[in-house]
């Protein structure tokens, strides 16, 4: 069977615009709401040959009104269970919240693969700036996309299917 891959990450931060580039379909909610992916999203993918199954997390349980440290964890915590491999989502725009340093120490425990996964980095030039706090996770590498506009979008696949 291929591969499971799981976005995970707080609200808003990019995942489901990442599914979507990623499967090349609409099939994900995308909302400048945060929470409105609805529910879980499964989509077979492949990149260069290599196949693996990609997987949506956030949806209705996402409250837009907090952080919910909480149900991001239970989400966070279902996914890396059903997962082979865990792409960590992070928004370069927004920077490091509570949240994130709260499913970092999840990832730190669990022995699957992760990709650490700064996303909303729209270009070469937003690059070193927003980088910058990200740097104090301890984390390597750190992989920098944008969903959106796609920069980084293949080195980040390359370095994906090289996981699997
Ligand atoms: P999710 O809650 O993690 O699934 O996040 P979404 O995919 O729904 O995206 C939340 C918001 O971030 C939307 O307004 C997106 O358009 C925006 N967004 C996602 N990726 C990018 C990106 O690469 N660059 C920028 N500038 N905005 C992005
Ligand atoms: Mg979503």
């Amino acid at each position: 069977a291929p591969a499971i891959v799981a976005l995970i990450g707080r609200p808003n931060v990019g995942k489901s615009t990442l599914f979507n580039r990623i499967t090349r379909s609409r099939k994900a909610i995308v909302d400048p709401t945060p929470g409105v992916t609805r529910d879980r999203h499964y989509e077979r993918v492949l990149w260069k040959d290599r196949p693996f199954i990609l997987v949506d997390t956030g949806g209705i349980d996402d409250n837009p009104n907090d952080e919910m440290v909480t149900t991001i964890r239970g989400q966070a915590l279902a996914a890396i269970d059903e997962a082979d491999v865990i792409l960590f989502l992070m928004d370069g725009k927004q920077g490091l919240l509570p949240a994130d340093f709260e499913v970092i120490e999840l990832l730190r425990r669990v022995s699957k693969k992760v990709l650490y996964v700064i996303n909303k980095i729209d270009g070469p030039e937003q690059e070193q700036e927003l980088l910058a706090p990200f740097y104090e996770l301890g984390v390597e590498p750190l992989w920098v996309v944008s969903a959106e506009h796609k920069y980084g979008f293949p080195t980040l696949m390359d370095g994906l299917v090289d996981a699997l």
